[in-house]
């Protein structure tokens, strides 16, 4: 999953699958639906 982290007063989205960062939510949402090591549980 994405999760949301503040670092150098700025706000980074964090795939926890492979530590990837972005500095916008959308990117790391696409990149999370992609990621091949995201836990398939959570594919709907
Ligand atoms: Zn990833």
């Amino acid at each position: 999953m994405v999760v949301k982290t503040e670092r150098d007063e700025m706000t980074w989205y964090k795939c926890e699958g492979c530590g990837m960062m972005f500095d916008d939510a959308e990117d790391a949402k696409q990149h999370e639906a992609n990621c091949d090591h995201e836990d398939p549980s959570y594919i709907q």
